[in-house]
């Protein structure tokens, strides 16, 4: 048995985040890693993803009959199985000189392999067990298969398989519209493919504003070559060349059937920690199974075990694996005085065109009664007739009592930046007067934030309800 002052588990980005915390307090640890390195984020996730939709854009843009004198070629085809292969190639690029820096910094301190509880504060993997003072779970999160999916690598895959696809075929099925399948599947079909994308639940990209949500709706369907269904759940019947599968619309219970080329399965994510053999571990756990963690520490109860990143289970993002990475590293390497983590405004974007953002309070979570709303329209923007019809409407929740902005929800363009510029307005504690008085440069999109700051101050002078 060997001994250790800290054993990280991951080298995914809040793993590689907590040894790099570890190592300024102790040369007595480990890093466990099972899998490849590379990251989830570099080589399956937030990389290839953006560089798939940004290829995407550019075949839309190209397409584009909006603007005239440009030339417009609808007519070409694209090479689909080149754009994937460059989509891989940055990817490669990434996820290799993420290793390569991982493999010379951590050199002595990695281990390639599996470990799983061998029993409380114990860990073992095929070089030995380890005795842990601290232990650092960061095992990241796996893809989600609905029940009665199985994976068929040519034709039904998850995102960890998406990106080694050599074409993107004529039809494709999207299970699931939350921000990565409602990402994937505008991109899919902004490159041709005929998309049917499905959801069992009424909303797509997280949204819980009505508002916003209903306006998002009409761009999708305005998309060409998407077709999306609301509360409809998908159900194989067989897999093979070109799986059968039945859709079935929750409400009216109408059932139709269809064969595509290709089914991608987004489903959600869960955090992977069936192969720690938590059984062993002596954690208290919930109702769910699940180890019960002090969502501001991230220790188990009652040990120094850390969760960090997603398989934390609490915030599925990359710069909170980041910044649960670092907390964990730090406690679990001076768990006498832990710390908690930064109370940070919680940000969350989509990169659809128009993007999907929300910031602070979720309209979903507010006091009813409690706020107004202030709304701006970006078909009337400057900067949206400009662009020949840029779409968004955004709107920002501001406290009644206080003035204050609670939040903001958004389907704009242009939203991956103004929801980061109203997360500092809300960091600061700004009012309404105080938000208005920050300089707005025309034409902006940003000048919307201006419009709705406007729209609210009216409201909240007038007394309206939200
Ligand atoms: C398609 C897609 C798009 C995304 N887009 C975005 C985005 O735009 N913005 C954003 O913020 N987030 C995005 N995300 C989420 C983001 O990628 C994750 O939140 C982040 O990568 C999680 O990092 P992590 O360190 O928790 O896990 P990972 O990077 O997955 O690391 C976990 C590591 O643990 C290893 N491991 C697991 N079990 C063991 C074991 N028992 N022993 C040893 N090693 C083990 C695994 O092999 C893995 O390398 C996206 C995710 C996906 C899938």
């Amino acid at each position: 048995m060997k001994n250790l002052d800290v054993a990280i588990v991951g080298a995914g980005t809040a793993g590689l985040f907590a040894a790099a915390s570890v190592s300024r307090k102790t040369e007595n640890f480990l890093l466990f890693e099972g899998g490849p390195l590379g990251t989830t984020c570099a080589r399956v996730g937030c990389m290839p993803s953006k560089g798939f939709i940004h290829a995407a854009n550019a075949v839309f843009a190209s397409r584009d009959p909006r603007v005239p004198g440009v030339p417009v070629r609808p007519d070409l085809p694209v090479d689909t199985g080149k754009l994937l292969g460059h989509v891989r190639a940055l990817r490669d690029g990434l996820a290799s000189g993420v290793a390569a820096r991982v493999e010379k910094r951590f050199s002595e301190k990695l281990v390639r392999e599996n470990v799983s509880f061998a029993g409380p504060m114990t860990l073992s993997g095929p070089s030995g067990t380890y005795a842990c003072k601290a232990i650092v779970l960061a095992t990241g999160s796996e893809p989600q298969v609905p029940p009665g999916f199985s994976l068929e690598p040519a034709t039904i895959v998850t995102t960890d398989g998406f990106f080694e696809l050599r074409q993107i075929p004529a039809g494709v099925l999207v299970v699931g519209m939350g921000p990565v399948g409602i990402e994937l599947g505008q991109a899919l079909a902004r490159l041709g493919a005929s998309v049917t994308a499905v959801e069992m639940t009424a909303s797509s990209a997280g949204i819980s504003d009505p508002g916003i949500e209903a306006f998002f709706k009409k761009i999708l369907e305005s998309e060409k070559n998407l077709s999306c269904r609301f509360r409809t759940s998908a159900r194989l019947v067989n897999a093979g060349k070109r799986p059968r599968v039945v859709l079935e619309n929750l409400e009216t219970g109408t059932k139709e059937e269809g064969r595509w080329d290709l089914i991608l399965l987004v489903s959600g994510r869960r955090p992977r920690v069936a192969g720690l053999h938590l059984e062993n571990s002596g954690l208290a756990t919930d109702g769910r199974g699940f180890p019960v963690i002090d969502p501001k520490t991230l220790r188990c109860k009652d040990m120094d075990v850390f969760f960090a990143g997603d398989a934390s289970g609490l915030r599925p993002f990359y710069h909170d694996a980041q910044e649960q990475g670092v907390l964990a590293g730090k406690n679990a390497s001076d768990p006498k005085n832990p710390s908690g983590l930064v109370s940070r405004i919680p940000l969350t974007i989509v990169f659809t065109r128009p993007n999907v953002a929300a910031v602070g309070t979720r309209f979903s979570n507010l006091e009813p009664g409690g706020f107004v709303t202030g709304e701006a329209d970006f078909d009337t923007s400057g900067r949206g007739i400009l662009e020949c019809g840029k779409k968004g409407l955004l709107h920002i929740f501001v406290d009644k009592k206080t003035g204050k902005i609670a939040g903001a929800e958004m389907a704009a363009e242009a939203g991956e930046h103004i929801s980061h510029l109203l997360a500092a307005i809300i960091h600061a504690g700004l009012d309404v007067e105080g938000a208005l008085s920050i300089p707005y440069y025309h034409p902006t999109y940003e000048e919307g934030v201006q419009g709705a700051l406007q729209d609210a101050k009216r409201k909240l002078t007038a007394g309206t309800a939200s």
